[in-house]
């Protein structure tokens, strides 16, 4: 059976370039960073330079790179290491109600254990915030401004330069959740005002459980793992060396393919969207179109449960997601969806297909085909759909 995989923005597969970069690092290249002999030497360079290759990715300085355990940790060290450093300063933070868990659940663990106050933006229909809303809400006790560079469901980008502008205006930190846009689109943190932001390797075709915090020279914060000297003494624990040298060179690939895997990716997925517009009624694209990942479509179509679509697409060899939350034990349809104003039950017929740097014409193909039957076959078992079309005749 055909296998296709259009879930890109969950995780992607490590390239065979970046593999077979790893692979020394495992056997003869083993050695412990820290040791003064030459196995430690031979690592401490390797180290040396996917620091380097990660910072040209975002035109960042090496020594401004600190690895992590992927996106999640860095963006936990840098919400919670502000706020424990600036906390004498204030104990206000602004984020927005679309982020990945990894930022609103340590936002909230914050608020519930450590007296923090948190203001989670709302966002317009595309999933955009409001800049004059940032800025009233701005007090003398903020200490940080957290809004991510990219939604993982709905794909839409921030207007960051602008966030930025603001956080700088008034003082404030500026940390961005960037694990879907570093290695993606281009991302100059030094244009932009980033003072902090999150990156993960697994999304841009390097392995797991290896990501990046980039801290500006001169940004203060707590470390969040306590320990060895490892990262300049602020993020202790031996480097998983073969997964640090693989990010590296995934980053050192997407730097030098940025151009033509925007192109590419907007192309196949302009040509997914109309497809799927022009065959399949009562169905709505959400997030922005202008301001959006190059990989990412996510579709509403009524009368349906997202469920059911990945179920039946599974059958077909299709590997999607879904807004509704049903697989994370929950009823409740994504936040994401929520924010950007969906009812409760178009919120629960959505399905993200994510692209990516495997995909071909031949896959969107097979889903413009596919997809029309899918929908066709669960709105044919549905009431609410049956009703409507009663109702119209
Ligand atoms: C995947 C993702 C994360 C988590 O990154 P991990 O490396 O998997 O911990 C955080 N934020 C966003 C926006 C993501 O898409």
């Amino acid at each position: 059976m055909k296998k296709i995989y259009m879930d890109y923005s969950a995780t992607t597969p490590v390239k065979k370039e970046v593999l077979d970069e790893m692979i020394p690092y495992f056997t003869e290249h083993f050695g412990n960073a820290s040791s003064a002999h030459s196995y430690g030497r031979e690592v401490k360079s390797a180290l040396t330079k996917a620091r380097g290759q990660v910072a040209n990715l975002i035109n960042a300085k090496e020594n401004e790179i600190y690895f992590t355990a992927g996106g999640t940790e860095s963006d936990n060290w840098a919400i919670q290491g502000v706020a424990f450093s600036l906390k004498e300063k204030g104990n206000h933070i602004i984020t927005s109600k679309i982020e990945h868990h990894g930022v609103l659940h340590i936002c909230e663990y914050l608020e519930k254990h450590h007296g923090f106050e948190v203001t989670y933006l709302d966002v317009d229909s595309e999933g955009r915030i409001k800049l004059d809303e940032l800025e009233n809400a701005v007090t003398d006790k903020t200490i940080l401004i957290t809004i991510m560079f990219a939604n993982n469901e709905i794909g839409t980008i921030q207007p960051i330069k602008e966030i930025g502008e603001i956080a700088k205006k008034h003082n404030i930190l500026f940390h961005t959740d960037a694990v879907q846009a570093a290695g993606n689109i281009d991302i100059d943190v030094k244009e932009l005002n980033i003072d902090l932001m999150s990156m993960s390797s697994h999304k841009i075709y390097g392995p797991k459980g290896i990501g990046a915090l980039y801290i500006k020279t001169g940004v203060k914060l707590h470390s969040f793992i306590h320990g060895g000297a490892q990262e300049r003494r602020r993020r202790a624990g031996t480097e998983n060396i073969p997964a640090i040298v693989g990010y590296g060179k995934a980053a050192e690939i997407a730097k030098n393919t940025m151009d033509e895997h925007i192109e590419r990716l907007t192309k196949l997925r302009t040509k997914l969207i109309e497809g799927i517009m022009e065959n399949i009624p009562y169905t709505r694209v959400n997030g922005s179109i202008e301001n959006r990942l190059p990989g990412n479509v996510n579709f509403s179509f009524e009368f349906i449960e997202g469920e059911g679509i990945l179920l039946m697409l599974d059958m077909l060899g299709i590997s999607a997601s879904s807004g509704s939350a049903c697989t994370s034990g929950s009823l409740d349809p994504s936040h994401v969806l929520m924010a950007i104003g969906l009812p409760h039950e178009i919120a629960h017929g959505s399905l993200r297909l994510s692209i990516g740097d495997f995909t071909t014409e031949e896959d969107i193909d097979y889903i413009i085909e596919k997809l029309p039957g899918v929908i066709e076959k669960l709105r044919s078992m549905s009431p609410l759909y049956l009703n409507k079309i009663k109702e119209q005749n």
